[in-house]
């Protein structure tokens, strides 16, 4: 009876949540706040990737691949610190979360940012675009907003909501259900197009508030287009490149310039605690 009843309670708890949304950032001059469906909680989404961060950084550690370049690990720390120092313009709990950056040396083209903050640059993206310090902070700054917004938890709770009403129960049962689908999501589901521009305009704010020219956004995705034909890459199976998302980008610049000219004015100074392998 007692079990019936805590389901039932946890199927009227999702109901609920899907008729009323919630929006993960606020703020910001050019931030997010659609409403997202939510049916996972954020303590389950963090531990899961948690989880699978730890597991692909042991296997790197294993294959001597993790943070090898001291001269790379370094570039990819200092950038990412000044970037999350400004997270707290989207949403102040950020400034507090467990982030960590850390480098894969692999000829993989790709870069992540897992919920909770759990930053992952491979040497591949770096070398195949030859990326300037600004384009780096270009691609770690749409990644650290993908986190920010939560995608993959919303992502997660659109998978669960698509086989209601069993996977609306089937979500909260435990971690080893959840576990299943969850590197699907983390690591090959490419996020929804209203995702992506959310992440891109966002994550120019970002880099222009830590002192990067937000020109060198669309730069990347231009080196990203180019690189399109030649090259099999994980970021642009996920990221595909085009002229509506380099549109996009350059739609902002006006709102964004200003904040990088003061950025450059006052100078960037690095408070955030991060945490490296
Ligand atoms: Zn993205």
């Amino acid at each position: 009876m007692k079990k019936w009843f805590t389901r039932t309670a946890l199927a009227a708890a999702c109901l609920a949540a899907l008729c009323g949304c919630q929006t993960t950032t606020s703020g910001g001059a050019t931030g997010s706040d659609r409403s997202q469906m939510m049916l996972i909680s954020s303590e389950e989404m963090n531990k899961q990737s948690t989880q699978a961060y730890n597991s692909l950084l042991a296997k790197a550690r294993n294959a001597h691949a993790l943070n090898t370049n001291r001269a790379y690990t370094q570039r990819v720390v200092n950038i990412s610190r000044r970037l999350i120092n400004q997270v707290g313009v989207f949403r102040k709990d950020a400034l507090h979360w467990k982030w960590e950056v850390n480098v894969l040396s692999s000829k993989t083209v790709n870069a992540f940012c897992m919920p909770g903050g759990k930053i992952a640059v491979y040497t591949g993206l770096i070398d195949s675009l030859n990326l300037t310090d600004g384009e780096l902070a270009a691609v770690i700054g749409h990644e650290i907003c993908h986190a920010l917004r939560e995608h993959s938890r919303e992502q997660a709770s659109q998978q669960a909501a698509s086989s209601i009403p069993t996977a609306l129960v089937g979500a909260f049962i435990g971690s080893s259900e959840l576990a299943s689908g969850m590197n699907k999501v983390f690591f090959s589901l490419p996020f929804s197009r209203t995702m992506e521009t959310e992440a891109d305009t966002m994550g120019m704010e970002l880099m222009a508030r830590a002192g990067y020219d937000p020109h060198e956004a669309v730069n990347v995705w231009r080196k990203m287009e180019k690189l399109k034909g030649g090259s099999s890459s994980d970021i642009l199976s996920t990221h595909p490149s085009d002229a509506k998302r380099i549109e996009n980008l350059e739609s902002h610049l006006p709102e964004v310039m200003p904040l990088y000219e003061a950025a450059l004015s006052k100078g960037t100074k690095t408070r955030t605690r991060y945490r490296r392998r």
